[in-house]
């Protein structure tokens, strides 16, 4: 149980600071284009007349950082749940291959979608409505600020999403970093007040199984219609799209009689979302994933032991403790015990479970600097930890039976050579 918190606690940190910048960064970077764009041609693709009320985007924003927060105590779970087997985030491309990471994906905006347009039109019933989902319709006119505006229990049912799924199909880091920029950089374009999708998504163009800014503005200026997230298909096949949704879009993307500026602007437009999607792409990277200290599970050489490195409980640092041994019992059945230890009244303790890695810190060189016992010899040594690629450590110092440098390898990829 303490080590399920450990883990939790752990993972929460980056789960926040990568829930919050993902909002922020996205919501900022779709309110810079929309006054850089303004007056190349945005400004006439304004979809309602009335502007957002004096002070509202500060209100979104407020209850978007607390939608975020909400996000990272579920999203922290799925760390729990990775740890525990419970679902698979695999990290190895081996494993599964590139046509597998596109298909999870594309199952995973398509299960999304079905479960917003249902939750959402859920939400929409008069005895949920005040508790679940008022918050997000104070603004009638929105802005990229009101992507995560939610009340609390609403939050909690959008957050509820990814862990759900991955509990169902196993997914890479990579397909989940794509889903997470995906999320936020649609919700921040249907909050935008403007349309701000090229003319190709227009309903019965190449890209216009999509959903537009027109769609979900509708649905924030109406409420009846359009609950859908992604795609237009279950709004079609349950006859909730607004009747004028077509004509809206047609009307505010094509240039008017007489002007040639719009031309021009439908290209800026396509321009500013690449730049979005770069933008994104760059800053909502992951840092666990990109500089992953030595945390998780190792088999030494020859499979000998099964190591987990963890962060130390009660004290700074990581500490490992030992798992699996290869020879785990003596000749009688028993397990083998730290008959070694210099300290006698430690020698009944079995080496299964023993803590043999202890007060791992950051060191200068970008290594991991601790102690490590041996339990061959009942000594302790000083340790260096460096994890040179996802799959291997090295440690150099005396380990566990043999006084040298070694590699450790992840128990993750012993586990898929397995399988
Ligand atoms: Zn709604
Ligand atoms: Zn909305």
């Amino acid at each position: 149980m303490n080590e399920l918190w450990h883990v939790y606690l752990s993972a929460w940190p980056t789960v926040w600071a990568r829930e919050t910048t993902r909002y922020v960064v996205a919501a900022t970077l779709m309110a810079t284009i929309l006054t850089l764009f303004w007056r190349a041609g945005l400004a006439r693709r304004k979809l309602q007349p009335r502007d957002p009320v004096h002070g509202q985007w500060r209100r979104e924003f407020l209850a978007s950082l607390r939608t975020a927060f909400i996000f990272s105590l579920l999203g922290a779970v799925v760390a729990v749940g990775d740890h525990q087997g419970w679902i698979t985030i695999y990290k190895d491309f081996r494993q599964a291959g590139p046509l597998y990471l596109v298909l999870s994906l594309a199952l995973m905006l398509v299960v999304h979608d079905t479960y917003f347009y249902w939750a959402h039109r859920t939400r929409h019933h008069r005895r949920l409505f005040a508790l679940f989902h008022r918050t997000h319709h104070l603004s009638r006119t929105p802005t990229p600020w009101a992507a995560y505006a939610f009340a609390i229990p609403e939050a909690v049912v959008h957050g509820a999403f990814v862990p759900l799924f991955l509990l169902v199909v196993p997914m890479h880091g990579l397909g989940l970093l794509a889903f997470g920029i995906v999320q936020i950089l649609r919700n921040v374009m249907g909050h935008a007040g403007t349309e701000v999708h090229p003319a190709a998504f227009g309903p019965g163009r190449w890209l216009g199984w999509n959903n537009t800014t027109t769609h979900h503005d509708l649905h924030h200026e109406a409420g009846r219609y359009n609950y859908g997230l992604y795609f237009r298909w279950w709004d079609k096949l349950m006859g909730t799209e607004h009747p004028d949704y077509p004509r809206k879009f047609e009307a505010i993307v094509l240039p008017a009689s007489g002007t040639t500026a719009p031309a021009g602007a439908d290209r800026l437009l396509a321009r500013a979302l690449a730049y979005v999607m770069a933008g994104g792409l760059l800053l909502s990277a992951d840092p666990v994933h990109a500089q992953e200290g030595p945390v998780g599970r190792w088999v030494t050489p020859g499979a000998a032991a099964v190591v987990e490195i963890l962060p130390c409980t009660g004290t700074a640092g990581l500490c490992g403790t030992v798992r699996w041994l290869w020879d785990g019992m003596d000749d009688k059945g028993r397990p083998r015990l730290d008959i070694q230890n210099a300290d006698a009244s430690q020698r009944a303790r079995p080496l299964v479970g023993l803590s043999i890695l202890s007060g791992l810190t950051r060191a200068a060189n970008g290594g991991w600097e601790g102690r490590i016992y041996n339990p061959e010899d009942g000594q302790t040594y000083r340790a260096i930890l460096r994890r040179p690629t996802a799959d291997t450590l090295t440690i150099e110092g005396c380990v566990l039976f043999i006084c040298q440098k070694q590699v450790w390898r992840s128990a993750g990829s012993l586990a898929a050579a397995l399988q």
